[in-house]
């Protein structure tokens, strides 16, 4: 251990000065969870009254490590290049440059898994922002793969949170209008077809059976766009 947390507060309650920082203690109440009563919480409560995340926390425990408390939770150990992290991720929750997110199943919205993730990886799909859940795991790729699944992305201004349903891993093209394997593509709400031609990700290797991919079930459908595109590249 390089410092004591509760030794980094000044410095964080001054980091944080802009969002009117306010510290609590074990005897302060609805804190009485904390283990020492030299632990101290950083606490920033949310202006935005439809936000998920209603506070942002930050436990500094005397001798002990920091935790990260905004929708999600992440420990993080007193070593410089840990806080420095942990500051990062702190400003960027505050500024909506990351979100806290949860990806649940099933019609009981299960917990399947969690964590803090940056606004500009949402642009991919779930299935790849969630890689361990849906390909890593087998356990719960299959259990995805078999129901529904929800992921939620939830910002400190809410006006950024975004939520994505998925199930049975089928799910329609926003651009060609084929239902698609969402498994088999690099990104959200497009087909492997399109997100290639449009974004240059890698195409599935259409196998085709009675007008349908037997890989990623796209049906050969074209957008006018994606035509015009296709036709240029010939010229
Ligand atoms: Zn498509
Ligand atoms: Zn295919």
């Amino acid at each position: 251990m390089e410092f004591n947390p509760i030794d980094k507060a000044e410095e964080l309650l001054y980091l944080l000065r802009e969002y009117n920082p306010i510290i609590k203690r074990k005897s302060d109440e609805e804190y009485e969870w904390m283990e020492e009563e030299t632990d101290l919480c950083i606490v920033l409560i949310n202006p935005d009254p439809n936000s998920k995340l209603s506070t942002l926390e930050i436990l500094c425990e005397d001798d002990g490590e920091f935790t990260l408390s905004c929708g999600v939770h992440a420990h993080y150990y007193p070593y410089d290049e840990e806080y420095k992290r942990m500051c990062e991720m702190v400003l960027n929750i505050l500024e909506n440059r990351c979100c806290s997110a949860d990806l649940l199943y099933g019609e009981g919205k299960e917990w399947i898994m969690g964590g803090f993730f940056c606004r500009e990886n949402l642009e991919h799909s779930t299935q790849d922002i969630f890689n361990f859940a849906f390909h890593e795991s087998k356990y719960l790729s299959k259990k995805l793969q078999a129901g529904f699944w929800e992921a939620q992305y939830v910002f400190w201004n809410s006006k950024y949170d975004k939520i994505v349903k998925g199930g049975k891993d089928i799910t329609v093209c926003d651009e060609c209008g084929s239902e698609y394997l969402a498994s088999k593509s690099k990104m959200a709400s497009l087909c492997p077809e399109c997100a290639h031609v449009l974004y240059g990700y890698e195409n599935c290797n259409h196998v085709f059976e009675d007008g349908k991919c037997t890989l990623c079930l796209w049906d050969g459908s074209q957008s006018e766009y994606i035509k015009s595109l296709k036709n240029e590249n010939k010229q």
